[in-house]
């Protein structure tokens, strides 16, 4: 039992350690990646809006050559209407010269549609362009420190979590879930010491008779008020297994 609560200990000291090195890089990480995720979707509403107005385009041209050879026809046709003999050559192509330019108002006002999207496209990502930007300067520098930082604790880093696997590998399944629930449940600090018969956690009085009991370091003990379990002066102040 002594043994299963050093290691308890221990594993509380090197979390301890883990989650001070988490609060110096502070909101740092959080912020990167929300920078990052907005940066990518405004160049993706960026590269749609893009599209959109390539098409426009390429739609443009398109109804730029089928306008101009209509009109063509027309004038061919109205050359046409000149030589014919009948009456009826003469409206079959007064027909195909309305078809012709009901053609024609029909691609213009689609060409009015498919421009006036275009602007509209156009000015959006006109006002993109600089949010862009803004965003990519803010995410750069954010980066840089929170690389900064990272680089700063790497080792320390490494160090701990290495520690961490060799004792998690000796602790007990059973304990270590508990270990986990409380430790997430209670701000990160499930295994506490009792200092001045008070418990280290909630500070809630620790009555004398059980601090004696604690001191015999064979039996898992909780605080009755927070639930973390307590352990004496003489583990808590042992050398941490492991480090
Ligand atoms: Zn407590």
């Amino acid at each position: 039992m002594e043994n299963r609560l050093r290691l308890l200990w221990s594993l509380q000291q090197v979390d301890s350690s883990l989650d001070e090195l988490q609060e110096m890089k502070g909101d740092l990480p959080g912020i990167v990646k929300e920078l990052n995720d907005k940066i990518q979707t405004i160049v993706r509403q960026k590269k749609e809006l893009e599209e959109t107005i390539k098409r426009a385009f390429v739609k443009r041209d398109e109804t730029d050559v089928e306008i101009l050879s209509l009109k063509e026809k027309i004038e061919k046709y109205k050359a046409q209407q000149f030589q014919v003999k009948t009456n009826k050559q003469y409206d079959t192509l007064g027909r195909e010269i309305d078809q012709s330019q009901e053609r024609i108002a029909t691609l213009t006002s689609e060409m009015e549609i498919l421009e006036g999207k275009a602007g509209v496209a156009k000015g959006d990502v006109e006002k993109l362009g600089p949010e862009l930007e803004a965003l990519e300067a803010e995410f750069k520098d954010r980066d840089k420190e929170l690389q900064e930082v990272n680089k700063e604790h790497e080792d320390e880093e490494l160090r701990l979590n290495h520690q961490r696997e060799k004792i998690v590998a000796r602790v007990q399944k059973n304990d270590y879930q508990m270990y986990e629930r409380i430790r997430k449940a209670k701000d990160g600090r499930a295994i506490v010491p009792v200092k001045r018969n008070a418990c280290g956690g909630c500070f809630n009085r620790v009555p004398p008779q059980r601090v004696l009991e604690l001191r015999k370091n064979n039996a898992l003990m909780t605080c009755e008020r927070c639930g973390r379990v307590l352990v004496s002066d003489e583990i808590a102040a042992a050398k941490p297994e492991g480090l």
